[in-house]
C-alpha cells in the first residue's frame, strides 16, 4: 500500500462531496459545496476545480498523491471526458485534464454510480461477491454492473437500467417513453402519488408512510413502482446473472417494504435463472467519495507496480 493521502470528489446534481482519505480509506477531512447547476455547466466546472483547490489546501492533504474524481452522466474514463449529463447540462468537458492541471496530481476519473458500485463491492454490501448489480434508486435510477470482479464500462454507456422500457408508456425526461425511472425512482413515486391524490407528500418516504397507514393510492403507486423494478431486474438477471443485487438511494431506505415485495415479484418472473440475493447498500451517500478514493489508489498502484521479490 502506497503511503500518502488521496483527494476524492463526488459531483452530484445538487451537492459536490469531497474528502481527503489516508491509505487505509479513513477520511481525514470532509467537505461539501453546492453544485450550482442553475448557473450553467461552466459554473459547475469552476465549482469542481475550486473544490479540488480547497481540499488540496487542507493540512490533511499535504502529502496527497492523487485525485479521484467522479461525475454523473456519460463518462469516458479512457479519454477523461465528461461526455454528457442531462442533470449538469454539459457536453464533452475534458474534466480529467482540467483537474490534473489544477492540482498537479494524477487524476483517476470515473462515473458516480459505477464508482459507487465499485466501493459497495469492495468494502460495502457486495463484499465477497464477484458478480454484483448495484442499483441506486434516487432522483433517477442507474446501475453499476460488476461482473467477475470488474466494473463494466462500455465506453461509459453501460448500466442505464433506469431507461429500460418496462411498458407503462409514460414520458421520461430522456425523451423516451415507458422508462423504469419515470415510474419507479424515488422522485417519480412521490410525484405520481401527488398527481393522483392531489396531496403533497414528503418524498418517497412519505408515500411509504401513507401506504402503511392504509392509503390505497399510495399502495397502488408503490405496487406499480415495485412491478416496474421487478420487470427491469428480471431482464438484468437473465442477461447478467448477478449473485447479489445491492439496492441503494432514497427508495431503498424503505427496507423490507421494498425488498420483500420486490423479491416476490422478481421470483414470479424467473424460471431456471440464478436467484440473486437482495441486500441494502451499506455505504450510503459516501459510496461515491469512497469509490473515488479507491480509483485514485488503483491509479497509484498501476503507476507504481509493486516490485517482484
Ligand atoms: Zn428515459
Amino acid at each position: 500500500m502506497l503511503a500518502g493521502s488521496v483527494i476524492a470528489l463526488d459531483v452530484g446534481g445538487t451537492t459536490i462531496k469531497g474528502a481527503v482519505l489516508d491509505s487505509t480509506g479513513t477520511a481525514l477531512a470532509e467537505a461539501s459545496w453546492p453544485t450550482g447547476r442553475d448557473r450553467g455547466p461552466d459554473a459547475v466546472v469552476d465549482a469542481i476545480l475550486a473544490a479540488l483547490g480547497e481540499l488540496q489546501g487542507h493540512p490533511a492533504a499535504h502529502d496527497a498523491q492523487a485525485v479521484g474524481l467522479v461525475v454523473p452522466g456519460v463518462v469516458d474514463t479512457r479519454t477523461g471526458y465528461a461526455v454528457w449529463s442531462e442533470n449538469l447540462c454539459w457536453r464533452d468537458v475534458p474534466l480529467r485534464d482540467l483537474a490534473a492541471r489544477r492540482t498537479g496530481l494524477p487524476v483517476a476519473f470515473g462515473h458516480d454510480v459505477r464508482t459507487g458500485g465499485l466501493a459497495e463491492t469492495r468494502v460495502g454490501a457486495g463484499r465477497g461477491a464477484a458478480n454484483v448489480l448495484f442499483v441506486p434508486i434516487g432522483t433517477g435510477i442507474a446501475a453499476a454492473i460488476v461482473m467477475d470482479g470488474r466494473v463494466l464500462e462500455a465506453d461509459g454507456y453501460a448500466g442505464e437500467i433506469g431507461h429500460l422500457d418496462v411498458g407503462h408508456g409514460e414520458a421520461c425526461a430522456c425523451g423516451g417513453r415507458g422508462c423504469l425511472e419515470a415510474i419507479a425512482s424515488a422522485a417519480a413515486v412521490a410525484r405520481r402519488y401527488e398527481a393522483r391524490s392531489g396531496e403533497a407528500v414528503h418524498g418517497s418516504a412519505g408515500v411509504v408512510t401513507a401506504m402503511l397507514a392504509g392509503d390505497a393510492i399510495a399502495a397502488e403507486v408503490w405496487r406499480e413502482a415495485v412491478e416496474a423494478l421487478a420487470s427491469a431486474l428480471a431482464a438484468a438477471v437473465a442477461l447478467l446473472a448477478p449473485e447479489r443485487i445491492v439496492l441503494g438511494g432514497g427508495l431503498s431506505l424503505a427496507g423490507d417494504v421494498l425488498v420483500g415485495p420486490l423479491a416476490a415479484e422478481l421470483e414470479r418472473r424467473l424460471t431456471f435463472h440464478r436467484r440473486p440475493e437482495f441486500v441494502l447498500a451499506t455505504l450510503g451517500d459516501r459510496s461515491g467519495c469512497l469509490g473515488a478514493a479507491l480509483l485514485a489508489r488503483d491509479l497509484l498502484v498501476s503507476q507504481n507496480p509493486p516490485r517482484a521479490v
